[in-house]
């Protein structure tokens, strides 16, 4: 069973389609790329797998959880990291971790033991004091990674996790979230615009103006519309290279 299923959300806000009909399943220890260009859908589409906005149409299953009909048990097992970033500055990194494991029911007991284990496989164990202030962009990043990991997800929601980081930030960004999928067998939903960070992704699907406009693994996805990268495939699917 996928821990996610997706099947023909739509979303309108007015008269815009934000999300027509759009269909996407991420399997246990998957990596799903959702590639699109601003405005394109993905934030909506994640909000929707939250459930912060209702969709107009169609169903989303979170760890065989109807997210509209069993909210909470859908929420329990998603590991959100926001396009925004979400730490307390003012509070420790293990201050953030604890706050966020009492939100989520983690049993006062167990608090720490689980703030101390997802801060050791982050590599931030030695941070744990330090204020999030005091953070480079890049661990903030990585301390949000370890904060989602608490509780145990099924499924890990990234949304646009690079932004702002450096070249560096972003490799060792990725590598770590590739490294996690394997130790904890959770699912990724990674959106994000930038095509070099999908490539080593299981599976892409391109979503623009809240339609899909193509799925499968990279090398298909070129082979199947041309060009000689999957940036030339993305170029051509979305029309960006027209505008
Ligand atoms: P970005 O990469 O810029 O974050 P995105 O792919 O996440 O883009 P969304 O933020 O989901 O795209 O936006 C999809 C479309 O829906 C856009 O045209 C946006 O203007 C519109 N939209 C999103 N939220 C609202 C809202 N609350 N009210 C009206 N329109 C909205």
């Amino acid at each position: 069973m996928p821990v996610l299923t997706v099947d023909r959300v739509a979303k309108r806000y007015g008269a815009r389609d934000a999300l027509a009909e759009v269909s996407l399943t991420v399997g246990r220890g998957e990596i799903v790329a959702l590639l699109g260009p601003n405005g394109a859908g993905k934030t909506t589409l994640f909000r929707i797998i939250e459930g912060l906005v209702p969709a107009d149409g169609g169903r989303v299953m979170a760890a065989g959880h109807d997210v509209s009909r069993a909210p909470a048990a859908a929420l329990a097992s998603l590991g959100i990291v926001f396009q925004e970033a979400t730490l307390d500055l003012d509070l420790t990194v293990a201050e953030n971790l604890a706050y966020y494991a009492a939100l989520r029911g983690v049993p006062r007991r167990e608090r720490a033991g689980a703030v101390e284990t997802s801060l050791e496989r982050l590599g931030l164990a030695d941070r744990a004091a330090s204020r999030a202030r005091e953070l480079s962009g890049g661990l903030r990043r990585r301390a949000e990674l370890a904060r989602a990991l608490i509780g145990g997800p099924s499924l890990l929601l990234l949304d646009e996790p690079t932004d702002a980081l450096d070249p560096a930030s972003r490799r060792s960004l990725r590598a770590e979230v590739d490294r996690l999928r394997r130790l904890t067998g959770c699912g990724v939903l990674w959106a994000t615009h930038l095509v070099d960070e999908v490539a080593t992704a299981d599976r892409v699907v391109i979503l623009d103006r809240g339609a899909i406009v193509a799925e499968g693994i990279p090398a298909a996805i070129i082979a199947a519309h041309g060009g000689n990268s999957l940036t030339d495939a993305f170029l051509a699917l979305t029309g960006a290279a027209a505008s």
